[in-house]
């Protein structure tokens, strides 16, 4: 890992006091490594708003640069500004800009932005440049895009529309990333598109969110997961070794990053962190 590549952290708002005290031990552990920032999602789960400005609230208290996530789906311009107005007065200085998913079940009206591109676009009109801007990308592209080539295009038009960099959804092959990124710079962008990193835990639960966000558990992966069935140690060393070499891989051939989704856990994150090589 060079000086330039920079680590940051994703968690998620707690539920409740007992996740909370958890949380705040993990992020401790984990800021002891110095991350470039850390994120905290919103919607994802059912959180709240006000959980994620909380959470916000918290690891600034913490002593780190916190980034909120902001999905626009559902939401008024009014709403958002306001949100805006509340984060710049707080001393946010990123966000990570989204559509977001509608709750399932939930009908109703989508708000007034209905994509990532009109929200990063609204975030500039109404508060300039106080934000450094986050987008997602797809290396596997969106499970709704009506074609790589589209997506690539609705990813493009996030940057057109002012974001700053990007952040991946997570997938376990590294050449589906470099691919996207090649492609992303022979359309002349040049942003930083950072791999999203999902240790592997759960296999259920990484099945269930694979299947759901359109990232490809390759068949050994899957294979060697199942001959594992509970036993939870194994799963959780086979997790860091796959895990660690794909971020290393990244690192040593360019990514100009990694942002880790630490599922508020700071154990398997640390693992795979230790062991990345320091003067690629
Ligand atoms: P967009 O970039 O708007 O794309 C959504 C879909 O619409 C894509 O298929 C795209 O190709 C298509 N599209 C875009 N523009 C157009 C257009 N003009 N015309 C037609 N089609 C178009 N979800 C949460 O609920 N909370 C979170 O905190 C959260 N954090 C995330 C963090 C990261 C790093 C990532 C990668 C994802 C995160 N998500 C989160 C999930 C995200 O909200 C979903 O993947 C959502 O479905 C798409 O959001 P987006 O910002 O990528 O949308």
């Amino acid at each position: 890992m060079t000086t330039q590549q920079a680590i940051s952290l994703e968690f998620f708002p707690p539920r409740d006091i007992a996740a909370q005290e958890r949380l705040v031990r993990s992020a401790k552990q984990l800021l002891a490594l110095h991350p470039a920032y850390v994120s905290v999602t919103f919607g994802a789960g059912g959180s709240t708003r006000s959980g994620t400005a909380e959470t916000v609230k918290l690891m600034q208290n913490l002593g780190c640069d916190a980034a909120p996530h902001l999905s626009c789906i559902g939401a008024s311009r009014a709403t958002l500004g306001e949100i805006l107005d509340a984060y710049r007065a707080q001393g946010i200085k990123r966000i990570v800009a989204l559509r977001g998913d509608m709750p399932s079940g939930m009908g109703g009206d989508a708000g007034e932005l209905h994509y990532a591109s009109e929200l990063v676009a609204f975030i500039r009109q109404h508060s300039g440049d106080a934000f450094h801007i986050e987008v997602a990308a797809y290396p596997e592209m969106h499970p709704q895009a009506s074609s790589a080539q589209a997506d690539l295009d609705h990813f493009v038009a996030k940057v057109q529309a002012g974001a700053d960099s990007a952040i991946t959804q997570y997938f376990f092959n590294a050449d589906a990333y470099f691919d996207f990124v090649e492609r992303v710079q022979a359309r002349g962008i040049n942003v930083p598109v950072v791999p999203g990193i999902m240790p592997i835990t759960n296999y259920a639960q990484l099945s269930r969110f694979s299947n759901m966000c359109g990232a490809e558990i390759p068949r050994w992966i899957r294979l060697r997961l199942a001959d594992f069935g509970d036993d939870k140690a194994s799963i959780k060393a086979f997790g860091i070794d796959v895990i660690g070499k794909l971020s290393q891989d990244l690192l040593d051939k360019g990514a100009p990053g990694l942002h880790f989704y630490t599922l508020n856990n700071a154990d398997v994150t640390m693992a795979i962190w230790r062991q990345l090589s320091l003067d690629a």
